[in-house]
């Protein structure tokens, strides 16, 4: 049988010594994938969530992963100084420590991973990846192509130029003065959309991310989460 024996797991994750780790499993306390086990001899196996007195140890939580519509008025951090709600608050019936896959500002919409799979978070977040992420933006005035062309060379933004953009032009309110423009972009700097519209004359007034990859938004209302499933997050990988 193959594996690592599982006092040398629970040593090396820091729980106790060897020795001390032995005694901690026969004194009850250890369960691994939700089984007790209480002799010793077992192996476990990458990936095999193992806890301790009911809490995981360190790199063996089951890897979840969930798709949220963000709403407005949330933060996508873990905590907030100012107290106010975070995304991780909206999935409240989540157990396991889930983070959010990069950020998207306070008054912005959409699509949004949330997971504890950090090597999976850190490979979608590196510019080389290449994710694809799909904004709509309200913008104020009436759009046209000329003005928007120069996001599809790149532009220079605190002096650095972005990556070639894709920009369509959705829809343009002639009454209310203002626009609908979807834009394609694999980076993610800070306000990076924001910045781009601006600098080519169309203040965002309303952002949603529309699809992150090939996740998008279909059946989930601002707020709502779903799982992604299996085969979703090996086609992310
Ligand atoms: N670009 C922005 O300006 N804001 C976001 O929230 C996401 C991308």
């Amino acid at each position: 049988e193959n594996g690592e024996r599982l006092q040398k797991v629970m040593a090396q994750a820091g729980v106790a010594s060897r020795r001390g780790a032995e005694k901690i499993i026969l004194e009850g306390r250890v369960e691994v994938n939700g089984e007790l086990v209480s002799k010793l001899g077992t192996k476990v196996q990458p990936g095999d969530e193992v806890k301790v007195d009911g809490v995981p140890i360190d790199g063996s939580e089951k890897k979840v992963y969930y798709l949220l519509n963000k709403p407005r008025g949330v933060v996508t951090t873990a905590s907030d100084d100012k107290g106010r709600q975070t995304v991780v608050d909206l999935l409240r019936d989540v157990d396991a420590r889930i983070y959010p896959v990069g950020r998207l500002d306070y008054d912005t919409t959409g699509a949004l991973i949330m997971t504890n799979d950090g090597e999976l978070a850190n490979q979608l977040m590196h510019p080389k990846g290449r994710v694809d992420k799909v904004y709509t933006a309200k913008v104020k005035g009436i759009a046209n192509m000329a003005d928007l062309a120069p996001l599809k060379k790149g532009i220079m933004l605190k002096g650095r130029r972005t990556a070639p953009a894709k920009v369509a032009i959705e829809q343009v309110d002639h009454d209310r003065k203002v626009s609908f423009i979807t834009l394609t972009i694999h980076e993610g700097r800070n306000h990076q959309v924001k910045d781009m519209l601006f600098k080519v004359g169309y203040p965002v007034e309303k952002l949603r991310r529309d699809r992150y990859a090939f996740l998008d938004l279909v059946g989930l209302q601002p707020g709502d989460y779903r799982d992604i499933s299996h085969d979703e997050v090996k086609r992310l990988k």
